[in-house]
């Protein structure tokens, strides 16, 4: 899932100005369940915007702003209010905002800041366990991503500034390495080469961008 997080309201209104008119667009996927850009969200911005002296001409929240022929549909559906609003601001992920702009030829601004991808491990709990390296180690650190989860990608075990267990970056969170260390020692115990020998530098080729995935779907898939 998209991680996003709300802009500053001021600097949207600063994005905004010198257009009165603004048609809003949410997104019915990662920021409605995250809460900041669902329909709940949309309703809010609408209520800022007016008080702000804006005039919101419509508002819509697309099952996934990032499908962008969903997008086309709805923009279709409600094209008088987006004919006459000055600017489309998106309450949705970066991926988002850029499928409104290529649905439409109207301005299309960002409300949200995309801050990577979460997994909801338990209610309400939101966690970055990944960050698509594209080269999948966790293998040989007991399932559990150093690369992602230490602030720092340790990658040849701890920075030797945790607090029992706790991370020096965020005394909340566990040390990676701790979880790695007891994670091993409950599957066997640490291998010799973890502890001694150095990672051949990664292949960064495996992390360019843009990344795309072309293929024919399987028929009936
Ligand atoms: S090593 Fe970490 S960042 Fe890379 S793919 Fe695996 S979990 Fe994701
Ligand atoms: S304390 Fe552990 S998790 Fe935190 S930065 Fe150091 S090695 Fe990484």
């Amino acid at each position: 899932m998209t991680a996003t997080e709300k802009k500053i309201f001021d600097d949207i209104l600063q994005s905004l100005e010198g257009r009165d008119k603004v048609f809003l667009v949410g997104c019915g996927d990662c920021a409605t369940v995250l809460q900041t850009g669902g329909e709940f969200e949309v309703e809010e911005m609408r209520q800022a915007l007016t008080e702000a002296g804006k005039t919101v001409t419509g508002a819509i929240v697309p099952e996934a702003s990032c499908k962008i022929l969903d997008v086309k549909k709805l923009l279709r559906q409600n094209k008088e209010a987006v004919e006459a609003a000055d600017v489309l601001l998106v309450l949705a992920c970066g991926a988002g905002v850029q499928a409104v702009a290529e649905a439409s030829e109207k301005l299309t601004l960002p409300a949200l800041d995309t801050t990577g991808q979460v997994d909801q491990f338990r209610l309400g709990q939101f966690y970055e366990w990944c960050s698509s390296c594209g080269e999948c180690l966790v293998g040989e650190f007991g399932g559990i991503c150093p690369l992602t989860r230490c602030p720092k990608g340790q990658v040849h075990g701890p920075c030797g500034g945790a607090n029992e267990g706790k991370c020096e970056d965020n005394s909340e969170n566990e040390c990676v390495w701790t979880l790695i260390y007891e994670r091993l020692e409950k599957l066997g115990g640490v291998s010799e080469s973890l502890e001694t020998e150095l990672r051949a530098p990664r292949d960064y080729r495996k992390s360019t961008h843009p990344r795309q995935r072309v293929f024919e779907p399987r028929r009936g898939g």
